[in-house]
């Protein structure tokens, strides 16, 4: 069914590699991050240590061929490494996806120069990026936007003001989508992506207070005359940009499928164990026929979401077309990670409710899930377009 896609080769991992990185991740997970999550996620203290440590372990060069320095691990392996961190903690994932966004787009559709320059400096985690699209006025409808790069001379002349920028304050480089042509028609033609380091004109606006989502940076990016040499624009083509910022949006709804699967299970595993725990008439909360259903729904919905992302992955890594798959995954991990956070909440109690628990922060890290990489009511209308011209009549 899914068409052969050009530009991606194979990619695999042994096994045993795969299960030996999972393994390290694992034991990271315990050793760094899960006795620190909860303080830095009330105080929400972007996680410096961590950082580094996530640059230890190769994470900022996760999907980066091995050519650029990077581990160049296949979508299978990123994504149970990914739902693996994001069972015990999601926000660090958004810390080296979005960077690694920036990069997808470089290795992607920039041209030789640009990939030498920049990918090894990414992969090593030496520059940390992100991803620059949305506008106060253009979430969705990306074609919006209103920020503008003018030619003059040798460089581009860029103004304007993106927002909801994750990595925003501590990323110093952006894949910055912008209008070179801004009366173009259709509007996708007139659009380019850049490669914006910080610098003069270029600062980050305030950090934006959220429901959850902590400790990573989100934030306001402010461009004033914001000057930068034209082999930043990526390709050196214009009006590629829509199409470049898009374009990795098959592995970046992998992503979100994961992390959508990481809350998911990690709000089954302490439903589960809770309940075998907590007692109520004799007996634990497990034994109660009404606990075993919202058990059963969450078992279920935390396997399917595994499967369906594990599916898009496998694909993806075939060289295959994956827009429908993924978009399946992401739409569905994502309402599986809300409606799990939402049970285990529900079977803990007052217990659930407490900030001295972890299911209170699932329970506000998992709508982001359906927000990023495109709504879900966005995913939905994706899906039924693909899903019919994947089946015509006749
Ligand atoms: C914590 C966080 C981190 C983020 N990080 C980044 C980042 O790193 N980089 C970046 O560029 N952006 C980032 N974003 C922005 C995110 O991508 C946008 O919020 C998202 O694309 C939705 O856009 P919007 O918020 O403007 O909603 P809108 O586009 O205004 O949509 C509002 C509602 O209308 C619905 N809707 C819109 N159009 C249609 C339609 N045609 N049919 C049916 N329903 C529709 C939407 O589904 C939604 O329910 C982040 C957002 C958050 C909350």
């Amino acid at each position: 069914m899914s068409t052969a896609t050009a530009d991606r080769a194979p990619n695999r991992l042994d096994a045993a590699d795969e299960e030996q990185l999972l393994r390290s991740i694992g034991r990271w997970l315990e050793r760094e991050v899960r006795p620190v999550v909860k303080r830095h996620d009330h105080e929400d203290l972007y996680p410096y240590a961590i950082v580094e440590q996530m640059k230890e372990l190769g994470l900022f060069g996760a999907t980066i061929s091995p050519d650029h320095g990077g581990l160049g691990l296949p979508a299978g392996t990123y994504a149970k490494l990914v739902m693996d961190i994001s069972a015990v903690w999601m926000a660090i994932t958004g810390i080296f996806n979005s960077h690694l966004m920036l990069a997808l787009a470089v290795e992607k559709f920039g041209t030789e120069a640009q990939k030498k320059t920049w990918l090894p400096r990414l992969a090593s985690g030496e520059i940390q990026g992100g991803l620059a699209l949305t506008e106060p006025d253009a979430g969705t409808d990306l074609q919006a936007i209103r920020m503008t790069a003018r030619r003059d001379g040798g460089d581009y002349v860029i103004n304007g003001t993106k927002t909801w920028i994750s990595n925003g304050r501590e990323g110093s480089c952006f894949a910055l989508l912008v209008k070179t042509d801004p009366g173009a028609e259709p509007r996708h033609r007139g659009m380019s992506l850049f490669i914006a380091p910080k610098g003069k004109g270029f600062s980050a606006g305030r950090k934006l207070e959220k429901l959850g989502y902590k400790s990573i940076d989100s934030a306001e990016l402010v461009f004033e005359d914001y000057r930068i040499p034209k082999d930043h624009l990526i390709g050196e083509v214009e009006g590629l940009g829509f199409q470049q910022a898009t374009g990795g949006l098959e592995l970046g709804r992998i992503n979100v499928a994961a992390r959508g699967v990481g809350i998911a299970e990690g709000a089954l595993r302490m439903a589960t164990e809770y309940a075998q725990l907590r007692k109520t008439f004799g007996k634990p909360i497990g034994q109660h026929q009404a606990i075993q259903l919202k058990l059963a729904d969450m078992a279920t919905r935390a396997r399917a979401a595994r499967l369906l992302t594990l599916d898009a992955a496998a694909a993806f890594d075939a060289g295959r077309r994956c827009d429908l798959e993924a978009g399946m995954a992401k739409y569905f991990a994502s309402e599986a990670a809300l409606e799990n956070a939402t049970e285990a909440m529900r079977i803990h109690g007052a217990t659930g409710y407490s900030t001295e628990h972890d299911i209170e922060r699932l329970y506000r890290d998992a709508p982001l899930t359906c927000i990023g990489e495109g709504t879900n009511e966005m995913q939905r209308i994706v899906i039924a377009r693909q899903w019919l011209k994947r089946h015509p009549i006749a």
